[in-house]
């Protein structure tokens, strides 16, 4: 009861957020927001929302029973073809207006749900249901922080392991299995180890590089729980480091706590980014730090608010963020340093990625 609680006040803020659009209903088709309004967990759901009034959740015969158990509070349309089914519904009950997930719904799927006959007016939702996600409550706040903590006690398990001649490959199935022994439901994305020169590729897809001494091991991973992500970025030295792999290091770290402190609720996306940028550019390396600063984390792994590319907008108490800097040298090396955190008014942010952010020297 209490979950359908919960799921029901989502569905009551989107639905006031539907009729500020002048909609007469909302089309939820993005699979996480269906969970997100109604805690089903499908492959093939959607929801028609009205802007007044109860929901309708159509999905396929392999999640009826599922659909019952879990969202009695709703109609339910068991088909096969959940989206034409909706829109037909929503023109005999006389919904004229109903606005669609634009980012979700492909235009051959809004194509097909335009030329029915009769059937309502399509307006672009925006990103009605992301922006309630942003905010997570104290239990959504608390399966991230378990996923984290999988994460963190993952990657505790596998550093000590780390030799040289082990594949990049090797090292990242072993940290996979780790997650998935110490709870991980699932991974929240393919994990990421980039040794020696590949370190210069932020999202470098293991390979067959054996390890070496000498080399900088940027390690990205994260488990899922519940639905929820984690994402934590640390940077290991194999080997006593050089100075050059030293310095980068602690620029970095530097940068990452900078961006760490500003992300207090009120403060501008914008300038969580530029506390982080600018430490980097100011020590010259502006060119070898191309990516944003950080993103939302929960049912999806990168979600709601972006920080970067010129995005902007002021953080609130509750919204799990990362904040993840990064130098790359290309043919020479990387770093990058990530945590996720949740901000806080008045005080510094939650980390709940709490694995060291010293360089560890394997
Ligand atoms: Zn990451
Ligand atoms: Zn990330």
């Amino acid at each position: 009861m209490l979950m359908q609680g919960l799921h029901a006040a989502r569905r009551e803020r989107a639905q006031q957020k539907t009729a500020a659009l002048s909609a007469e209903a909302a089309l939820i088709t993005s699979r996480a927001n269906v969970r997100y309004l109604t805690g089903l967990i499908s492959s093939n759901a959607a929801v028609l929302l009205p802007a007044d009034g109860p929901g309708v959740l159509a999905t396929d015969s392999r999640y009826a029973e599922a659909a019952q158990r879990d969202c009695p509070d709703l109609e339910l349309v068991i088909d096969r073809y959940i989206e034409p089914t909706l829109v037909r519904l929503a023109a005999a009950r006389g919904l004229r207006r109903v606005a669609f997930e634009a980012q979700d719904l492909t235009v051959q799927r809004h194509q097909e749900l335009a030329a029915i006959d009769g059937g309502p007016e399509l307006v672009a939702a925006g990103r009605l249901v992301e922006e309630l996600r942003a905010m997570k409550d104290e239990t959504e706040v608390g399966l991230i922080a378990r996923a984290c903590a999988i994460t963190c006690e993952a990657l505790a398990f596998v550093l000590p392991a780390i030799r040289p001649g082990q594949t990049e490959r090797d090292l990242a199935i072993a940290l996979e299995r780790a997650m998935i022994d110490h709870g991980a439901e699932a991974l929240a994305f393919d994990t990421i180890v980039a040794s020696g020169p590949n370190g210069a590729i932020p999202h470098h897809t293991p390979g067959l590089r054996p390890l070496a001494t000498g080399d900088l091991i940027t390690i990205d991973c994260g488990a899922r729980y519940g639905g929820y992500h984690a994402d934590m970025t640390r940077t290991v030295a194999l080997g006593e480091p050089a100075a050059w792999q030293r310095e980068i290091y602690q620029i970095v770290a530097a940068a990452q706590q900078a961006g760490v402190e500003a992300a207090i609720a009120g403060t501008d996306v914008s300038t969580v980014e530029a506390a982080a940028r600018d430490l980097i550019a100011d020590a010259g390396h502006a060119d070898h730090f191309g990516h944003g600063v950080g993103h939302g984390v929960g049912l999806e792994v990168h979600e709601d608010p972006t920080i970067g590319y010129g995005k902007t907008g002021k953080l609130a108490a509750g919204v799990p963020i990362t904040v993840e800097p990064g130098i790359y040298l290309p043919g020479k090396g990387g770093v990058r340093i990530e945590d996720t955190l949740v901000v806080r008014a008045h005080r510094a942010p939650g980390i709940l990625t709490t694995t060291t952010k010293e360089l560890l020297v394997l």
